[in-house]
């Protein structure tokens, strides 16, 4: 029988053990035993596929690992303690000394660090092309650009990213595509469909989906995450096999979940796009946003995040904030509850304001994490403050 990805993911679990229990267990241990030292010889010298610790194997970690592979249409993954260490080790696996990363500076903060100030000290060249124009993207490829990273739709502005259009870049020029997927989820755009050679998730946002633990996980072509395996196995950021079996659990409702979050967003960007503080709002699926063909293409759903600029500027932004009755501030994403936030005075705050245009920071930037509340419930709180901003 041929399965949907979200069926695979749903029905594909840890063989039962003699309790013949029908949801997962946890496997809270850090080593396996072996009955021989044949065993335990083989299982070193790779000959079985046996657990042998956990900071290599764990079986609830192989079981969220599997999931997001059905999800993906991934080869292979590993999972790792949060969304930065897979993006690391992604780096520290497949680049080297005199290599060329090519990507755009509008991606995740942590990210942006790691590349221009941690990779240039292990000899690792970067450039970045502006992510709004696409035909920057060869003429920036050097002979030795050996991967090329990018996320769609780019937190916090969400400028869509053509997967394919890229990727056929890529192949051409024997580059390895790297795609951080974590805004749209795996049941929003399937980057390998579109060419990936690699796909990364944060699992702290939206595949949590209730913001408990963190998480990250890397899946794509075998032979790469071979090695991110074998750096992650000699380096540690292994997955905790607690946050594992939350996060496989997790996976079960991500699909139902998405297309809440996505529905709630798309309703809640149709009815504040004209309102009159603000300037102009973002949403992949709305026909005004600038890359909404590509979205349309690419994406299944628009997923659970807005943003808008408030007229005000950055005052308006604290101002909104602090209007807000139930919409939560904090610096998470992707959760049953919405979230608001202003970049300019957090996140980005340290930038000057010419850098937090350069990564298109506007001082009046609200991102809204759309939840799973009743949609006239958060859409009344956001209008309640922006009356007051
Ligand atoms: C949060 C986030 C990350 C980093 O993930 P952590 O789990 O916080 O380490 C990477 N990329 C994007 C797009 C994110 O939103």
């Amino acid at each position: 029988m041929s399965l949907h990805p979200i069926t695979k993911a749903i029905r594909t679990r840890n063989e039962r053990t003699y309790e013949m229990e029908h949801s997962s267990p946890l496997f809270l241990t850090s080593s396996f035993t072996f009955d021989t030292a044949e065993d335990m010889r083989a299982a070193f010298a790779d000959e079985t596929d046996d657990n042998i610790y956990s900071r290599f194997s764990n079986p609830t970690v192989k079981e969220f690992v599997d999931r997001v592979c059905a999800l993906e249409g991934a080869e292979d993954g590993f999972a790792t303690s949060s969304g930065m260490s897979a993006i690391f080790a992604t780096f520290m696996a497949l680049l080297k000394q005199g290599d060329h990363l090519l990507s755009f500076s509008a991606i995740f903060g942590s990210t942006h660090t790691v590349i221009t100030k941690f990779l240039p000290r292990y000899g690792i060249e970067h450039s970045y092309i502006n992510v709004n124009k696409p035909e920057e993207w060869e003429a920036a490829i050097r002979p030795n650009t050996k991967m090329i990273y990018l996320e769609t739709p780019t937190n916090p502005g969400l400028d869509i990213v053509d997967i394919s259009r890229i990727s056929a870049i890529a192949k051409k020029h024997n580059i390895i595509l790297n795609v951080d997927n974590c805004f749209a989820t795996p049941v929003g755009q399937r980057p390998i469909d579109h060419g990936a050679d690699l796909v990364v998730h944060s699992a702290t946002k939206w595949l949590d989906g209730q913001g408990r633990v963190l998480g990250g996980v890397v899946v794509g072509k075998s032979e790469l995450i071979y090695d991110i395996y074998l750096f992650c196995r000699s380096s540690g950021p292994a997955m905790s096999p607690f946050n594992a079996w939350i996060l496989s659990k997790s996976l079960e409702t991500l699909d139902a979940r998405m297309e809440r979050h996505s529905s709630n967003a798309l309703y809640l960007a149709q009815k504040l796009e004209n309102h009159p503080k603000i300037n102009s709002l973002k949403y992949p699926f709305l026909a005004s946003h600038p890359q909404h063909e590509i979205a349309k293409k690419q994406m299944f759903n628009g997923g659970g995040l807005v943003c808008f600029e408030l007229k005000g500027g950055i005052e308006a932004g604290r101002k909104f904030l602090d209007s807000l009755e139930m919409l939560s501030l904090t610096a998470n994403l992707g959760d049953s509850r919405s979230i608001a936030s202003h970049p300019a005075s957090t996140t980005h705050a340290k930038l000057s304001e010419k850098e937090r245009r350069e990564v298109n920071i506007t001082p009046g930037l609200i991102r809204i994490s759309v939840g799973l509340e009743h949609r006239d419930d958060i859409l009344n709180d956001i209008l309640q403050a922006l009356d007051k901003c």
